[in-house]
Parts: structure tokens; C-alpha cells; sequence
């Protein structure tokens, strides 16, 4: 199992980042991507912190890459985000997208996706032109297990099967019993509509993201 979106201490979350990737090692996790809120302001210093803890996971039995979650960044610096995440050396770079319960800025989704981030999370009211659009930069949709962010998960998952977006599962997770086993987050899939096969598609794709990690050059 892997789970591509937890946050830490960096963030908003209650956990140092190697507690966080503990957390989910014990709940199955093979590999995580750590995936803490900045915006303009703060992605510089997130993204070095967690480079010194995906070097420290060296030590450990669980694998972490850095990644970040562009959050509440207006739609028009969006591009020149997602670019300079990557120039500091942040492997998995995601959106914070237009959640139902979350005041984010009208046309976030659609920023996010033209702006070729690797993952659009939790995007609430997704569009069918938004989710053609996904599938066609290969960014990837969010089936969320965290409260709130949940609650469009089944037309996430509607739109992404008629698109052909490619979906992951993820634990939002910022504390400890956010930390879900690989029985819970499967049936938090089906449950969003997702078929057995459609489920074992997502866990495919998380593998498939992180061996592009592992091949890539860090910046
Ligand atoms: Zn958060």
C-alpha cells in the first residue's frame, strides 16, 4: 500500500514527519509521499524540510519521497508554483482542489490541471470538461479518505471512469488515527463506486508514480 497524501508537523498535521511515516508503515504502507500545505510563500521551506526527511527514511523501513500541496494559491500563480516545487526538488507536486467544505478559489480545478501538477486532490464539484481535461495532461484525481474532503468522492469517481482519469486513494491523513488500514481504504473505494478491478487500477497507479521517482533525478 501507498499513501500519497499525509501531512506533518510542516504543515498543518500533529505528527513530525517521521512519526507520520511510521504511522502508515504500521498501518501498511510501503511508501509515502508527504504531502504538507504551502503556498508561495512557504514552498521553499517545506519542500527542504521534507527533502531531509525523505534522506532520514534511508534508516527506516518505509520509503518517503517529498512531495507538496500547493494550497490556497490563487489560480493565476498556480503555473509558476508547480514549476518552481519541482525546481526545489519536490517529486510529487499536487494541488489543494475546490473541496466542498473549503473556501478555495473558484477555478483552482481547472488551474490546477493546465498547470500539469501530478495529482489534483480532493477536487469537490469536478466538471466533465475539467475531468476530460485530467486525463488528457495525465493529472491524476483524488478518492479521499479524510472527513469532509469525502463527500464528492463518488462523482470523482463516476467522472474519472467515463474520462479515463487515473484515480488514487489517499489518507489526507494529519494524525494518528487517520492512519487507515489496506481493508478500510478499499472499501472506502468501493463504496465511491469503484469495481474491484477499478480499485486495483489505483494501487497500480500509486506503484506506477512512485517507480517515476525512483527513476527521475531529484532536483
Ligand atoms: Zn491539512
Amino acid at each position: 500500500m501507498i499513501d500519497c497524501n499525509i501531512h506533518t508537523t510542516v504543515s498543518d498535521g500533529r505528527l513530525v514527519p517521521a512519526e507520520a511515516a511510521a504511522r502508515a508503515r504500521a498501518a501498511g504502507c510501503r511508501a509515502v509521499i508527504l504531502l504538507d500545505h504551502a503556498d508561495t510563500a512557504t514552498l521553499e521551506h517545506t519542500v527542504e524540510v521534507l527533502r531531509k526527511s525523505a534522506e532520514d527514511s534511508i534508516y527506516t523501513d518505509v520509503d518517503v519521497f517529498v512531495g507538496v500541496e500547493l494550497t490556497f494559491v490563487p489560480p493565476a500563480l498556480l503555473s509558476g508554483a508547480v514549476a518552481r516545487a519541482r525546481e526545489l526538488g519536490a517529486q510529487l507536486v499536487a494541488v489543494h482542489g475546490e473541496s466542498i467544505l473549503a473556501p478555495v478559489a473558484q477555478g483552482t480545478n481547472l488551474a490546477a490541471i493546465e498547470s500539469g501538477a501530478d495529482l489534483l486532490a480532493h477536487p469537490g464539484i469536478l466538471s466533465h470538461e475539467e475531468a476530460a481535461l485530467a486525463a488528457e495532461r495525465g493529472v491524476h484525481l483524488e478518492i479521499s479518505l479524510r472527513a469532509g474532503h469525502c463527500l464528492a468522492n463518488g462523482l470523482v469517481a463516476s467522472l474519472a471512469r467515463e474520462h479515463g482519469v487515473k484515480l488514487l486513494i489517499n489518507s489526507g491523513a494529519h494524525e494518528a488515527p487517520d492512519f487507515l488500514p489496506a481493508n478500510v481504504r478499499r472499501a472506502a473505494a468501493l463504496g465511491a463506486g469503484l469495481s474491484k478491478d477499478e480499485y486495483d487500477a489505483t494501487q497500480a497507479n500509486a506503484r506506477a508514480l512512485i517507480m517515476q521517482m525512483l527513476a527521475a533525478p531529484r532536483g
